[in-house]
């Protein structure tokens, strides 16, 4: 079975994208997803966290503080890498037990970070979404409701789209201007026909 990472930029349209891949019947591991459910959830690692940051990286109601650990981490690339080093082991692991499960020809891991963390060397392909920037800012703050000043700050934090471009076998544009149910049934076709 393949391994297939698909990644972007925020605000790209990954999750709109990988819900195209899942009508085709492709199952989809939300990495990013993932790492937030098990710094709610895994004990050893809210335990490291604790250690690593502090008590106050948990809210009262026992989930991790995302505002506060990205205001810590972001400014930070030695907590940041420490971070990564208790969460990434760990999301492997789920990610490998999570593989033995599926029988489809491919799996997609979907991370916003895949170049970054690494992660991009344990997939057979990658896939990466790309979208002007402008545009991705205007999606984000109707989205979430976010400030300019945070999206660019989220971007300012990423690969570019010409990095991400680089490592990629796959590129799907998603502009307005584009359609992205051909680009997609034509990659599935590709990776199908390798599976
Ligand atoms: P993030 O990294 O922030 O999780 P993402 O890359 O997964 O973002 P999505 O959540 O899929 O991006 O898309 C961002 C927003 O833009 C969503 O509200 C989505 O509905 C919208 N969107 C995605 N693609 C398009 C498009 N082609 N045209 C208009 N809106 C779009």
């Amino acid at each position: 079975m393949i391994k297939v990472g698909i990644t972007g930029g925020i605000g790209s349209g990954k999750s709109t994208i990988c819900k195209v891949f899942r009508v085709l019947g492709i199952p989809v591991f939300e990495s990013d997803g993932v790492a937030r459910q098990l710094m709610n959830s895994d004990p050893e690692m809210c335990a490291q966290l604790v250690e690593l940051f502090g008590a106050s990286v948990y809210l009262p109601n026992q989930l991790i503080d995302r505002k506060y650990l990205a205001g810590i981490v972001f400014s930070n690339p030695s907590l940041l890498a420490q971070l990564n080093g208790i969460v990434h082991p760990k999301v492997r692991e789920v990610f490998a037990a999570w593989c033995k499960n599926q029988h489809s020809a491919y799996v997609l891991h979907e991370s916003a970070i895949l170049f970054e963390s690494g992660f991009y060397k344990l997939m057979d392909k990658t896939i990466t979404v790309i979208a002007n920037e402008n545009e991705r800012i205007e999606r984000v703050i109707k989205r979430d409701g976010a400030t300019e000043e945070l999206v660019n700050q989220r971007i300012r934090n990423q690969w570019s789209d010409i990095e991400r471009i680089k490592l990629a076998d796959f590129v799907i544009g998603n502009n307005e201007d584009e359609l992205i149910i051909p680009q997609i049934i034509e990659i599935d076709k590709k990776l199908r026909a390798n599976g």
